[in-house]
């Protein structure tokens, strides 16, 4: 990938990850304010906000799995960060190809292009959905 796309993609990157640093703020904020509401026993607030999604308990594990899942984006961010810095950014962990600039735009943090993606997916097993998102 040539340098002036690196440095391109490098500033979406960060912004990204700003975003979901604000994101992970807002999401520890309502895990906070659920736990200082459940002190004090005024849950009206929360069940005004919430009110057809079940059970406090439920909505903060909801939240729980929502962080964690941001979580793993942002490490997914930083690990492609690193491969910007190390100039490899952009290139297909299968084969070695470049990865389509528009799939880059959609995907910041692509691993493969779209063709070793597709073979990924065919051979992915229900169970492994999960850890290979990207
Ligand atoms: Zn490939």
């Amino acid at each position: 990938m040539k340098k002036k796309d690196l440095e391109y993609f490098k500033k979406l990157i960060v912004e990204e990850q700003n975003k979901v640093l604000k994101d992970m703020g807002y999401i520890k904020e309502t895990l906070l304010d659920s736990t200082i509401r459940d002190a004090s026993g005024d849950h009206s607030a929360y069940a005004f906000h919430m009110a057809d999604q079940g059970s406090d308990t439920y909505d903060r594990e909801k939240t729980f799995m929502l962080a964690s899942r941001e979580n793993k984006y942002l490490s997914e961010l930083v690990d492609a960060m690193r491969r910007v810095e190390e100039g490899t950014y952009g290139v297909c962990m299968i084969c070695g190809k470049d990865i389509e600039k528009e799939r880059l735009e959609v995907v910041l943090v692509a691993k493969y292009h779209v063709e070793c993606k597709r073979q990924l997916e065919k051979v992915k097993s229900k169970d492994a959905q999960e850890t290979s998102n990207y």
